[in-house]
């Protein structure tokens, strides 16, 4: 699939620079672009486009393997404007006993060191889960170029839903934000993830059965 990227122009030679308009706001829209004159390619914005939707279903895929790990399903793609995918994982709180081993984190490391550059102001970020703080932060760091999520969180999404952090006095870097891309299928993963978990931990211990016996060795030595 011919993939452009989201500054406006397709294939340039070089990575473009963000105009500073589309900085401005961290949560854009094609009505925000419309009114404010962005250069953004209007259906770049939508987020039914067939590059986000390819990419988000990747994170979704990514997703499922960390709910079938026993931890949150939460996934996360990074791509750069050619289309190359430079990193897929998934959140890994519970299997590394990593505070930090969010999905964003990870991925964001991992592409990192893929091309040996922490500037990733030419890549785009696909998460399943709209980013929380220290995920957010994490993306100012590497410049990140755009955020696309899916479902928006809102106990603690900080690019849009409860808080805008990356649009606050202290961030040295604003990267524009499309939302809610395959948002009901990133949703309804977590919801069944949980609602799983629930009837797991609803479930009483199953009764001790009868006491296997003994294997008996096939051949007294190796
Ligand atoms: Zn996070």
């Amino acid at each position: 699939m011919r993939r452009g990227n989201w500054i406006g122009g397709w294939r340039s030679p070089r990575p473009p620079r963000i105009p500073r308009a589309v900085v401005e706001p961290v949560l854009l829209t094609a009505g925000h672009a419309a009114r404010k004159g962005f250069l953004l390619d209007r259906t770049w914005l939508d987020p039914h486009h067939p590059c986000h939707v390819q990419s988000m279903t990747l994170a979704i895929a990514q997703a499922a393997i960390a709910g079938a790990a026993g931890d949150v399903p939460v996934g996360a793609v990074v791509v750069d404007c050619s289309g190359h995918i430079l990193a897929q994982t998934h959140n890994q709180k519970q299997r590394l006993g990593d505070p930090t081993a969010h999905a964003e984190v990870l991925a964001l490391g991992a592409a990192g060191r893929s091309r040996g550059n922490w500037h990733l102001n030419d890549c785009a970020l696909y998460v399943t889960l709209e980013p929380c703080p220290m995920c957010t932060g994490a993306l100012v760091q590497a410049r990140i170029g755009l955020v696309v999520f899916g479902a928006a969180d809102p106990k603690t999404g900080a690019i849009a839903t409860v808080g805008t952090l990356a649009a606050g006095p202290w961030s040295n870097h604003r990267p524009p934000a499309i939302a809610h891309v395959l948002a009901e299928q990133c949703q309804r993963q977590l919801t069944d993830w949980f609602s799983q978990r629930r009837r797991d931990r609803a479930q009483p211990p199953s009764a001790p059965g009868p006491v296997p016996p003994e294997p008996q060795p096939t051949s007294p030595t190796q």
